[in-house]
């Protein structure tokens, strides 16, 4: 990594050469074929590349989510596919983005064992009730009370599990209303507190920055990292990429400046 400094007093930022959360068309929301992203990647100079597609799970179907379950074994055997094919040019990883729902912990464990996938990584997007129903506690939801209580219920548990690399955007959870407020402050403190207790790094999620509209830059919320900063938690920071030239267009530079802002213990590479 590197932040250097240009002569014209203007700072120039480095992008980065790993990038662990990479989406495929699969889920439905996102576009290229697989190998477009590693092209992309080697292209762009990336020395690794995770893919981590939103996990398929067995008797749930989220059309425009997550791919249907019998996509699974396909994303795995492309992925593998492409790591053999580019492996002098770029190291590539298997993995998911995986909600926390206490009933697939033993699938996501079994994948990890068995080996399919190199890791995982915990984007609370959704939680399950009671019922098996899954439900939205943050793009799609409704009560921001209710939504706040089960993404910090669920995403702690998921960190406590130590079935994840890292937690993706961490601060999701500020998609749930404009303003900051109390409330933001205690879910930002509790997920830093549980970030050093399980020493789990905190991703500063980039997919929101490929708009040049910064208005629509939901995330990375700069209230979290200041606190985040004064927690001293560990940081990755990830493109999220939904099509292949996200992983050269978002904005790193964002990033960096928070980085370098509020002294973020950055780590680029991940031990996988
Ligand atoms: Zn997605
Ligand atoms: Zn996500």
């Amino acid at each position: 990594m590197g932040i250097c400094k240009c002569g014209k007093g203007s700072k120039v930022y480095m992008k980065i050469k790993y990038n662990y959360h990479t989406h495929t068309k699969r889920c439905g929301h996102a576009y290229g074929d697989d190998e477009d992203y590693v092209l992309r990647a080697i292209k762009d100079g990336y020395l690794e590349l995770g893919f981590s597609d939103h996990v398929m799970l067995p008797g749930i179907s989220q059309p425009g989510i997550r791919g249907e379950f019998v996509e699974a074994e396909n994303y795995l055997n492309s992925i593998n596919y492409l790591k053999e094919k580019y492996k002098d040019e770029i190291k590539i990883y298997r993995g998911f983005e995986c909600e926390y729902f206490p009933k697939f912990a033993s699938y996501y464990k079994s994948l990890l064992n068995s080996k399919k996938v190199d890791y995982l990584i915990l984007g609370q997007h959704f939680y399950m009730d009671e019922n098996d129903q899954i439900i939205s506690c943050t793009f799609r939801a409704t009560n921001i009370e209710e939504s706040e209580k089960h993404y910090i219920d669920f995403l702690l548990q998921g960190m406590a599990s130590g079935l994840f690399k890292y937690v993706a955007h961490p601060d999701l959870f500020c998609i749930l209303r404009k303003e900051w407020g109390e409330d933001f402050e205690e879910l930002s403190k509790r997920i830093c507190e549980a970030s050093l207790k399980y020493n789990i790094p905190l991703e500063i999620n980039l997919c929101r920055t490929e708009s040049k509209d910064k208005e629509k830059w939901k995330y990375p919320r700069e209230e979290f990292w200041k606190i985040a900063g004064e927690y001293g938690v560990r940081v990755v920071i990830g493109a999220d990429a939904h099509y292949p030239e996200m992983l050269d267009i978002v904005a790193f530079d964002r990033a960096f400046e928070l980085i370098e802002k509020y002294k973020l213990k950055y780590e680029e590479k991940m031990k996988i």
